[in-house]
């Protein structure tokens, strides 16, 4: 029988440190996994960020502060996995690249979103390296022929140049895949390679937006035509709802494509929302696990599944805003919509909810699209504008929710004595979400979770 092709990606807590990267190459290597995609240690995107902050804004001697502690932190795991001074000299070589590139931040008191993806693209260069060595560490103990080969992500993940939240290109990707990895359907080597960054075509480091090592992990899996693609994580699968938000939430065994989309579009973190689609696209079952407690299974994310109950989950997205639209001018009038939507195209911020009355309509989006301040003002040109904050947006995530009676009662019962901002039903049959004040998101979604799916 044909070998699966399985691809793994592994988040930030699974490579926190020596341990949790050995206890993940044990996992890579039960799996069978052929490539293996990683995310930064934990906390160092954060801290790549705020280095990038301090070497614009403070003084050398805090940005080198930041730096000494990325450094520190690495350079501990090469100590506890044993490397050779060989073996350290390429993180050396990044560690050199990242304090050139700050001091240039810093120099020129700028930060563009382009220095900053190159900055942080430092975070899963290092991971990598390091994980590559965890990986052979694990295959010698385990006395394998089997060899893990670091790859750099953006020999084969091109993208478009939209700094901070670059889109692959994926026949580009497809034909880089055929070059770089077709080899490892039919050797020992495993790939260990990164998350989250690219490469425009003219080689310009880019990355996929926060959180986008999934994003990385699916765009290859369909690249080299994986047949599974397997995400690590610190929890045993996707869950009823954030289990940080509730202590009822319980894994769920499988859940369909369009709903995990859905739940991943509205707020749960566990995946990134794009992961979803080359996975589709392909026809690629997703598996989500804990890298920690692999033992325990968890979620299997598939086109058809065999239940399908009316609320399966529920997400809160937190700092939301709404933003109102309103002109008389819409009265008996067409084009409105349109000359909106062209503003937030031309921006190129995607909307999550929308309502329409007569005159006015209301949208919510994330809220650091208010940092983009000529947003507002040119939506102004032609609307009233109003901006409300500190919102959060509630979903319940399941089938058939735009076509089940009473549903709309049961919801607002269990919450009859909160104010409901906006509420959005009926463009899908997998998802009801409604605004509500940012701080009242825990207290709400602990109680629908009790009216639908309980303990
Ligand atoms: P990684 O670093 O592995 O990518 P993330 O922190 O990005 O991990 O995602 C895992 C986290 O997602 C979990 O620790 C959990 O708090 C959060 N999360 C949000 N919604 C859900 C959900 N429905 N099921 C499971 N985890 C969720
Ligand atoms: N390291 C990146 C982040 O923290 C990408 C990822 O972890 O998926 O956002
Ligand atoms: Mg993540």
């Amino acid at each position: 029988m044909k070998e699966k092709v399985i691809v793994s990606k592994f988040g930030g807590t699974s490579m926190g440190d020596a341990d949790c990267m050995k206890r993940s190459a044990e996992v890579a290597l039960k799996q069978n996994a052929k490539l293996i995609v990683v995310s930064a240690t934990s906390g160092t995107t954060n801290d790549l960020i705020e280095l990038s902050k301090t070497a614009e804004k403070s003084t050398w001697e805090n940005a080198v502060l930041i730096l000494t502690k990325i450094k520190v932190k690495h350079l501990k795991i090469a100590r506890d996995l044993e490397m050779s001074p060989e073996k350290i000299d390429p993180l050396n070589q990044l560690f050199e690249e990242l304090e050139s590139m700050s001091r240039g931040v810093h120099l020129l008191k700028d930060c563009s979103l382009k220095a900053l993806d190159s900055i942080q693209s430092i975070g899963e260069r290092l991971s990598s390296l390091l994980f590559t060595e965890a990986m052979n560490v694990v295959l010698r103990a385990a006395k394998k022929e089997s060899n893990a080969r670091w790859l750099d992500a953006r020999d084969v993940l091109i993208t478009d140049n939209q700094f901070g939240k670059a889109r692959p290109l994926t026949n580009e990707i497809k034909n880089l895949c055929l070059e770089h990895l077709s080899v490892l359907k039919h050797s020992d080597i495993i790939f260990v390679t990164q998350g989250f960054i690219g490469k425009t075509k003219d080689g310009m480091t880019t990355t996929l937006g926060r959180g986008g090592s999934d994003y990385s992990a699916a765009i290859l899996a369909e690249g080299i035509g994986a047949d599974i693609l397997e995400i690590w994580t610190d929890v045993a699968g996707i869950a009823t709802t954030d289990p940080r938000l509730c202590s009822d939430a319980r894994a769920i065994s499988e859940i369909s494509f369009k709903e995990a989309s859905e739940l991943a579009t509205f707020g749960a973190k566990i995946l990134h929302p794009a992961t979803l689609l080359p996975a589709i696209r392909s026809s690629i079952p997703v598996f989500v696990g804990s890298s920690f407690n692999p033992e325990l299974g968890g979620t299997w994310v598939k086109k058809d599944v065999d239940n399908t109950p009316l609320v399966r989950a529920m997400a809160l997205r937190k700092k939301q805003i709404l933003v109102t639209l309103s002109t008389p001018e819409m009265l008996y009038s067409h084009g409105f919509l349109y000359q909106i939507f062209k503003v937030f195209n031309d921006h190129k911020v995607s909307i999550d909810a929308i309502t329409t009355s007569e005159i006015s309509v209301s949208l919510t989006l994330d809220d650091s699209t208010l940092l983009n301040k000529t947003l507002i003002s040119d939506l102004e040109e032609f609307a009233e504008v109003l901006v409300e904050d500190n919102l959060a947006l509630v979903s319940l995530i399941g089938n058939n929710i735009n076509h089940t009676a009473g549903l709309a009662k049961r919801i607002f019962d269990s919450i009859s004595d909160i104010n409901v901002r906006m509420i959005c039903l009926g463009a899908s049959k997998h998802n009801f979400c409604f605004m509500i004040a940012d701080e009242q998101g825990p207290e709400v979604i602990n109680r629908l979770h009790k009216t639908f799916i309980g303990k």
